[in-house]
Formats: C-alpha cells, structure tokens, sequence
C-alpha cells in the first residue's frame, strides 16, 4: 500500500507538470502563430480556451502538491493525521489530474492545429504521455472504488469534511458567492458519504463510485485554492474562483479566462 500511494502520488506530480509544459508549449506558439491578420496570442477566443486549461492546471497543481505535503509528513514525521487524509487525498489525486491531464493534453495537441498532430512536431507525445496517467496505477474506477472502501471503512472523508469547512471560512472575506459554492458542495458530500455509508456495496453507490470521488476531488481542489489564496496569492485567488465555478457550478469561465489569462499562467 506504502508503494502504491507514493507511485499514485508521483503519477499526480507527473500529470499536473505535463499540463504545464502543455500550456507553456501552447502558449509559445500562439505568440508566433498568425491567423486572420494577427498572432494567435491575441485572439480573444484561443485566449480563453488557454485560460480555461490554466485553470485546470492550476487545481491539478495545488491537488499534487497537497498529496505531495501530506507523504512529507507520514515519511518525515510519522503523522497520523496526514497519513488519515494522505489514504483518501493519493487516490483522489492521482485520479482527478490522471483525467484532467489527458484532456488538457488533447487540447493542447489541438491548440497547434495540424502541426500538433504531426509525429515529427514531438508534441502529440504530450497526449501519448498523458493518457498512461489515469490507466496504469489504478484506472479510474478502480481508484473511484478504492475512495469508496476508504469512506466506508476507515471513515477517510472526516479529514476531507473538515478541511472543506475550515476552507468556506477561509473564503468568506474574499468572496461570498465562492464561500457559497464550497459550502453547498461540502453539505452535499457529507449528505452523500452518510448515505454511501449505510449501504456501500448497493449497486447505485458502486455505480456513483466515480461521480462521488470527482465531486470529492473538485472541492478539495477549491479548498486548496482557497487555502493558497489566504496567503495572499493572487493568482490562486482568481483560480479558486474560476475552478470553483467550472468544476462545482459548472458555469462557463470563458469570458474571465481571456480577460485574466496572463494573471492565470
Ligand atoms: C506503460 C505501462 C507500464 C506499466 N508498468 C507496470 C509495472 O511496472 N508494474 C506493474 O505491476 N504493472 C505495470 N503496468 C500495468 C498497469 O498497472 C495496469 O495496466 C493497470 O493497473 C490496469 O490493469 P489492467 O491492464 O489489468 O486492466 P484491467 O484491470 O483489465 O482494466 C480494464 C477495465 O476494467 C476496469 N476495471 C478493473 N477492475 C475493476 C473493478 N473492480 N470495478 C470496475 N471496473 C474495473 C478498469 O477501470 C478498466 O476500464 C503498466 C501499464 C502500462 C500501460
């Protein structure tokens, strides 16, 4: 188990650094590309599309980095504490950006257009890369279940619960509605994990093992965002916003993305 979460907390590192070198390639050659009479970087259109991936790698940076602190302090210090979040947070880590990475990736092949389907450009290694990320280590699913056994039987969602409360507080004086968002996501998942709880083989909760451990991922993401925001990074703070509308209200980001894309990256 001690191999298997440091490999799934190493395949969250890799995914969210593929999304970056992504979005750095991408961006790269939208400043020396020209369509329609003027560089691609200017076009307001692949600008929030650029944005939008900046915002997913952001939560996928913020999502490995806190599985990556918690393994520091089960390794270093013995904390039992981090090893009770660390069991929940390897799983949902490494399945959220295993995702995000393949998708983004995908975009990022598309955002060179022909060139990024072409084998001598080296960039459609950047999807052939990703795409092992959410297959080898556990796949989706069997990561979703894996969350799954962890809420149920180890009541691994207590650490998750908290740090979404501690986060609404956290979020309150920098923006109520985001304050909102994660406080209604937060009841519904406790709302969810009680229920899951009382019957965790019924088919109906197999069958929303995935679902679950997303919605799980993106508030914890949120969370974290938000906790980076309180130290005063600015461009965590507009990323928890714009995640947290993506991701938990599912509300198009498009506009705030071209407008805020260089704060972003
Ligand atoms: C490039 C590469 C390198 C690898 N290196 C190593 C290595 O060094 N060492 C090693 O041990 N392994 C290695 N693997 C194997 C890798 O860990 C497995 O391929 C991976 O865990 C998936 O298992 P599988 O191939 O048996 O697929 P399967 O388990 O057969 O998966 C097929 C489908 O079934 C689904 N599924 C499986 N179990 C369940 C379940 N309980 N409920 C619902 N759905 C389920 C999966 O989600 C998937 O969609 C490597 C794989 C790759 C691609």
């Amino acid at each position: 188990m001690t191999l298997v979460v440091v490999t799934r907390v190493h395949n969250a590192a890799a995914a969210a650094g593929g999304m970056r070198r992504g979005l750095a390639y991408a961006r790269a050659y939208a400043n020396v590309r020209h369509v329609a009479g003027g560089p691609l970087a200017s076009s307001p259109l692949h600008r929030a599309t650029l944005g939008t991936l900046a915002v997913d790698a952001a939560g996928a940076f913020v999502l490995a980095g806190h599985a990556f602190a918690l393994l520091g302090r089960v390794e270093v210090g013995a904390d039992p504490e981090a090893a009770a979040e660390l069991r929940i947070v390897a799983p949902l880590a490494k399945l959220a950006t295993g995702r995000l990475a393949v998708s983004s990736a995908s975009e990022y092949v598309e955002s060179f257009g022909g060139a990024g389907y072409v084998e001598d450009t080296g960039v459609p290694r950047l999807l052939r890369d990703a795409q092992v990320l959410p297959i080898w280590e556990g796949t989706t699913n069997v990561l979703a279940l894996d969350v799954l056994r962890a809420l149920t039987r180890e009541d691994a969602g207590a650490p998750l619960v908290s740090r979404l409360a501690a986060a609404v507080d956290l979020a309150r004086p920098l923006s109520p509605v985001l304050a909102d968002t994660l406080a209604t996501a937060a009841t519904q998942l406790a709302e969810t994990i009680s229920a899951v709880t009382l019957d965790p083989g019924a088919p109906t909760v197999l069958a929303g093992a995935r679902g679950l451990a997303l919605r799980l991922a993106y508030a914890l993401t949120t969370a974290l965002l938000v906790e980076h925001a309180g130290w005063g990074d600015e461009q965590a703070e507009l990323a928890a916003r714009l995640w947290a509308r993506r991701w938990l209200r599912h509300e198009e980001i498009a506009e705030d993305a071209h407008h805020h894309l260089d704060l972003l990256c």
